[in-house]
């Protein structure tokens, strides 16, 4: 098998496994403790060592890994990747039970980011995410992972024959249209009748009060899921996500269809290419870092997100390390800042064939070429000449391939984790991505060998970046 397939095929299974921000972190953590990472926990103390490696994970949706350098000394530089685990989607409501529309039971859902909402229409689809289970001995509350491999959910479109003005123009109100159905209700009923037993409000225990939000055939399904007891669920966070899995897909294997590739495709290369620099460490005078975060998607600004204290208190917590306890000499954590720099990695826009005047011309990434350094003037992407420059010596130097894309003057443009991460920490920084069509659809499509080179990148920026850096004089 070919490295680029071997890479787009690991990809898959990824994004199969990972419906959510909560799996990415369990995959990624899960790829981290096979390869001899040691889980850190922000509320204890750190005894950190040279050629160690090491992963702390904020809410179980966000996760920072590193790996020390064996010639690590404090106030040296850091080399660090940053990008996020969530995507659009849908989140299933605190109440989630509808009054019922003619036959249908269905459950309430909140839009959660910026999705291409059209895209979910008649798609099969189904719930995943975090349950709060009790233990029925201790009666403590514990996480676990959910996701029901089966389709369950659909939310319909109306037949064209009953508004032919859809032939014009797609128009949807998300409050109104977008709410799935997960079955017919008259057999629900039917069980309700036998099984359960009418309460007053006044009698109604927290359960009880759950079973008042959530319809019971969603509860019972998430119980048999998890081989628990309906009592037993204190609470749960769902995630709509599309049952059809991700694959390759084009006449020569040339894509790859799929949910998510916003942004698990940087979260699975950034992890890959830590785990397959760990060679090269034992030699490294720096501190590699990766950072995935929740969130992105809403703002970033959240505990466990891109602009919260995690990614700054992990950074500073390892500037004066081994030595000075967890860094408390500011002024270390700042020498080793200002050296640091930070590969800030989200997807980018590949040219769409069907709406070609909707690019720059003479800035068009396509898919296969190459990762792309997203550059805009305003701020919105952090690249600059030194970053420019740094990376092209990198990829050079690994005979990699390498785009550039700005948007237009008259377009809108997106932003990312890179201008909060770089202003919040002092850090130079470039945005760097795969390009993608169908940003933030159900089903997106990205290029088959990008992961293998987006990987290759990773991997030759974390070896290389400390002898690179020397090359570019500036700041002296
Ligand atoms: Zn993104």
């Amino acid at each position: 098998m070919s490295h680029f397939k071997a890479a787009a095929n690991d990809f898959i299974d990824f994004v199969n496994a990972c419906p959510t921000p909560y799996h990415v972190v369990h995959d990624v953590r899960a790829r981290l403790v096979k390869n001899g990472f040691k889980e850190l926990k922000e509320k204890a103390s750190w005894n950190i060592e040279p050629n160690g490696r090491y992963f702390v994970t904020r809410n179980e949706s966000s996760i920072v890994a590193f790996t020390v350098g064996g010639k690590w000394k404090p106030g040296n530089p850091m080399a660090i990747v940053g990008a996020h685990t969530d995507s659009p989607t849908f989140r299933v409501k605190p109440v989630s039970k509808r009054s019922p529309s003619g036959n249908f039971l269905q459950i309430g859902v909140e839009c959660y980011g910026g999705g291409i909402w059209h895209s979910w229409f008649d798609r099969d689809l189904s719930v995943a995410g975090r349950v709060f289970v009790k233990d029925p001995t201790t009666g403590k509350s514990q996480i676990r992972l959910v996701k029901v491999d089966k389709p369950i959910l659909k939310i319909p479109t109306l037949a064209i024959h009953l508004d032919r003005s859809v032939m014009e123009k797609f128009e949807f109100n998300k409050e109104q249209h977008l709410t799935p159905v997960l079955g017919l209700l008259e057999k629900n009923l039917n069980k309700k009748k036998e099984e359960e037993p009418v309460e007053s409000e006044s009698d109604a225990t927290p359960h009880q009060a759950l079973e008042q939000c959530h319809d019971p055939a969603l509860l019972g399904l998430l119980a048999s899921e998890l081989d628990v007891t309906p009592e037993q669920i204190d609470n749960f966070e769902l995630y709509l996500f599309d049952t059809q899995k991700s694959c390759i897909g084009g006449l020569n294997d040339e894509f790859i269809f799929s949910p998510r590739l916003d942004n698990q495709v940087s979260s699975y290369c950034a992890t890959e290419a830590l785990i397959k620099s760990l060679d090269t460490v034992e030699k490294d005078e720096s501190i590699r870092v990766i950072g995935l975060f929740d969130h992105e998607e809403v703002g970033s600004l959240s505990y466990q997100g891109a602009d919260s204290n995690f990614l700054p208190a992990v950074l500073s917590r390892l500037a004066g390390a081994p030595g000075q306890n967890d860094g408390s000499d500011v002024s270390i954590n700042y020498q080793s800042l200002a050296s640091s720099f930070l590969l800030s990695a989200d997807q980018a826009h590949a040219f769409h064939p069907n709406y070609p005047t909707s690019y720059e011309s003479a800035h068009r990434p396509d898919m296969n070429r190459g990762p792309v350094i997203k550059i805009n003037g305003n701020q919105r992407y952090t690249t600059d000449g030194v970053g420019m420059v740094l990376i092209q010596k990198i990829a050079e130097k690994a005979n990699l391939p390498m785009q550039k894309f700005v948007v237009k003057n008259d377009s809108s443009c997106g932003s990312t984790i890179g201008p909060m991460l770089a202003s919040k920490l002092g850090l130079r920084s470039i945005d760097i991505g795969n390009p993608q069509l169908s940003m933030h659809s159900v089903r997106e499509t990205g290029g088959s060998k990008d992961i293998y080179y987006l990987e290759k990148l990773f991997i030759e920026f974390f070896n290389n970046f400390v002898e690179t850096d020397k090359q570019i004089v500036y700041d002296e």
